[in-house]
């Protein structure tokens, strides 16, 4: 049930409204439609076998591109440091538009189908611009996609070929944000990856395929996190799994920032008083540069029941962790790269088996 979480207004029936209409607050569906093991239907592709557990409208249709089933790969964790421990990475640079979003994106395009919307505004650093863009033309939407100046070339290439109109914004993601807002005070509908909580079941689904691929629950898993969306959709399906009896503990959950634009980490770490000195200040991992994080309590308290952690990586570790990941085989873009700083910081004392989460493609940097 998707309630809005500060006045508990339940989400209309009809429309597609970013936030709640009643007092201005943000949509949650704190609880998915529980898993039931005996409900996944191994006939449909990829997240579709698990569509029980999305809490779509009855009339939505099926939107895949083959999203999900993604490889679980295991590699030496990092060498030059001495521990040398396997580690699990789920190849989310494997899905149709090359990362994590479209799990999330696959179910959104099926509720704004479900709802008779033909046209559609979203706002994206690139990955979930290029992802709804996809989804949208299989949907038969059509797509407006507001990005930063600076967000990569390929993921720009990406929207258009897609056929999305591209609506590029000077100055800082926040601006890019405000930008789409205004075009969703003006009527348009707002299909935010980040407002909207639709998307969340599907996220979930990685959970669900991690615990299937392990035979078991993982002990920790570590994942970039900008909103923290996808952290926060691994916990509930982690949980999920659990009230299903499916797995007896859920994991660690690790989150990993860009220190320039670290909210999260700064409020995990020091409390409120972290806010205080966050900036936006730039990085290379431009998927995660989000300052003002829309579900950041969800998202603390999840980390915390899992008695995880926030960390956060510098600048100058980015690029090097990239090459240890290319020297693995896994090439992927600076987002998803600030992973494996964090490995280093915390593989120590992380509970085994350890699964990270590579999040989008490096053929999307530029
Ligand atoms: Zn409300």
């Amino acid at each position: 049930m998707i309630r809005c979480t500060n006045c508990h207004h339940p989400y209309p029936d009809t429309g597609v409204p970013y936030k709640c209409p009643t007092c201005g607050g943000v949509f949650d569906m704190p609880e998915l439609p529980p898993f039931d093991p005996a409900q996944v239907d191994r006939t449909q592709p990829g997240i579709w076998r698990y569509h029980h557990t999305f809490g779509l409208p009855k009339n939505a249709p099926v939107v895949t591109l083959g999203e999900g089933n993604t490889p679980l790969v295991w590699a030496e964790a990092a060498t030059g440091l001495s521990f040398g421990k396997q580690v699990a990475f789920k190849l989310e640079t494997l899905n149709p538009t090359g990362s994590h979003k479209d799990r999330g994106v696959a179910l959104l395009a099926s509720f704004l189908r479900s709802q008779n919307i033909t046209e559609a505004v979203e706002d994206s650093s690139g990955n979930a611009g290029a992802s709804f863009a996809a989804y949208a033309a299989r949907a038969g939407i059509k797509a407006r996609v507001f990005i930063p100046d600076y967000a990569s070339g390929p993921k720009r290439n990406q929207i258009a070929a897609y056929g999305a109109e591209l609506v590029r914004i000077m100055g800082r993601r926040s601006d890019v944000a405000d930008a789409v807002r205004r075009a969703a005070d003006d009527g348009a509908v707002y299909a935010s990856h980040a407002y909207l909580p639709h998307l969340l079941p599907g996220f979930a689904t990685a959970a669900y395929e991690i615990v299937e691929q392990l035979g078991q629950s993982p002990g920790t898993v570590i994942s970039p996190a900008g909103h923290g969306i996808l952290l926060l959709g691994l916990a509930r399906g982690f949980d999920n799994l659990k009230r299903a009896g499916v797995v007896a503990r859920v994991p660690r959950l690790v989150g990993v920032q860009a220190l320039s634009c670290a909210p999260l980490w700064a409020v995990y770490s020091h409390g409120q008083a972290g806010l205080g000195w966050v900036t936006e200040g730039d990085t290379i991992a431009e998927g995660v540069r989000v300052s003002t994080p829309i579900r950041g309590d969800a998202v603390l308290s999840a980390v915390q029941a899992s008695q995880g952690t926030l960390l956060a990586t510098p600048e100058e570790n980015i690029l090097p962790g990239r090459n240890e990941l290319a020297r693995r085989g896994f090439y992927v873009e600076p987002t998803s790269a600030i992973v494996w700083d964090a490995l280093g910081q915390m593989i120590e004392q992380a509970p085994e088996p350890v699964v990270v989460v590579l999040t989008g493609s490096g053929l999307k940097s530029n």
